[in-house]
């Protein structure tokens, strides 16, 4: 559906994207995940024509996005909706107003807007708020507006910067299990713009990290966040060992879901026969997936009986660095 090739931009001196490959499939849930300023927003407003790019191809269902011109990149854009962290609604209007705005723009009769509108307010749960005014909504339901206006001119992709990043925590589940909903029951592929880990792993199936205007990582969600790479657990803020044993050897061990349920742990400690301690480990959701990560402390001269175990039993880890 997007098909990015070696794609670079600059602004003036400054690389901002930097031989962008990227593959989105119709479908997909795709997360762009990235600190601040590692130019996210500027990737997702070349996908929707609204940025230029310097070199390299975008092409949306086989176009070149650079090569649309006056009408036609109106036309193009029918397809993309897209939604914002501040919503950008207009506070003057109601609920309703808002949603049919971009209706009224493609002149569309008056009984098609009000048919439309109204399904569009039953499809995002807020039937009641109708006519009432943005201020007097919650983050939430603006957001549902948004999307709903955002949906108004059936597009074939809904484009997201930040769309929960104002939310509380509840509200952001919410707003993303709709998110599922939509590309579900209305077959639309959606594109995640994010600095919100959780964002990722509830609602993404593949994800790329970027940093600094580069693609460190890319794929499937749950395989990127098993082999853990540097600079997810950087964004995670889980790089800190000052919680870790500094005596011994710390060893992290990643597992899948079948191995969530194996009493992992016990079985370890039975075939080793040896004592280890639990330093740390927490469960993890990731859609349909559960991941496990803990790290274990052992004696550093029982070390290669741990690791040759480890590699007897595939599983996925690695040696931290010991606390100070
Ligand atoms: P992100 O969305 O990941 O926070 P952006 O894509 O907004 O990052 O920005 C990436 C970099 O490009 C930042 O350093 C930002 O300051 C710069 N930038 C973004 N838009 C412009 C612009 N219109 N002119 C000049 N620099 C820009
Ligand atoms: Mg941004």
């Amino acid at each position: 559906m997007i098909k990015i090739t070696n794609l670079s931009k600059s602004f003036g001196e400054l690389k901002v994207l930097d031989d962008i490959n990227l593959n989105i499939k119709s479908g997909d849930i795709y997360g762009l995940i990235g600190q601040s300023g590692a130019g996210k927003s500027t990737l997702l407003r070349c996908i929707n024509g609204l940025e230029t790019y310097d070199s390299g191809t975008l092409k949306v269902e086989n176009l070149e996005v650079k090569d649309y011109e006056g009408k036609e990149i109106r036309k193009f854009r029918k397809d993309i909706g897209m939604i914002f962290q501040h919503f950008s609604l207009m506070e003057r209007k109601t609920a309703y107003q808002n949603i049919a705005l971009p209706l009224e723009c493609w002149g569309y009769k008056n009984d098609e807007i009000d048919r439309r509108v109204r399904e569009l307010l039953n499809l995002v749960g807020i039937e009641e708020k109708i006519d009432v005014k943005p201020r007097c909504l919650s983050g939430g339901q603006k957001q549902r507006v948004a999307i709903a206006r955002a949906l108004a001119l059936k597009p074939k992709m809904l484009l997201c910067d930040e769309a929960t990043s104002a939310l509380d925590p509840r509200t952001m589940k919410s707003i993303l299990s709709l998110l599922r909903e939509i590309n579900e029951k209305l077959d639309i592929t959606i594109v995640v713009v994010t600095h919100q880990m959780p964002v990722i792993k509830q609602v993404c199936n593949k994800v790329a990290v970027l940093d600094k205007g580069e693609i460190v990582v890319k794929g499937e969600v749950g395989e990127v966040f098993l082999n853990q790479p540097d600079v997810l657990r950087k964004l995670l803020g889980e790089e800190d060992n000052n919680e870790l044993p500094c005596e011994g050897v710390n060893v992290r061990i990643t597992y899948s879901r079948e191995e969530v349920g194996s009493a992992l742990l016990a079985r370890m400690a039975r075939s080793l026969d040896l004592d280890f301690s639990l330093v740390w480990g927490k469960l993890e959701k990731y859609r349909e997936d559960t991941l496990g990560s803990i790290v274990i402390n052992i004696d550093q001269k029982n070390e290669s009986i741990l690791f040759n175990y480890l590699n007897d039993i595939n599983l996925n880890w690695e040696v931290m660095e010991n606390g100070p």
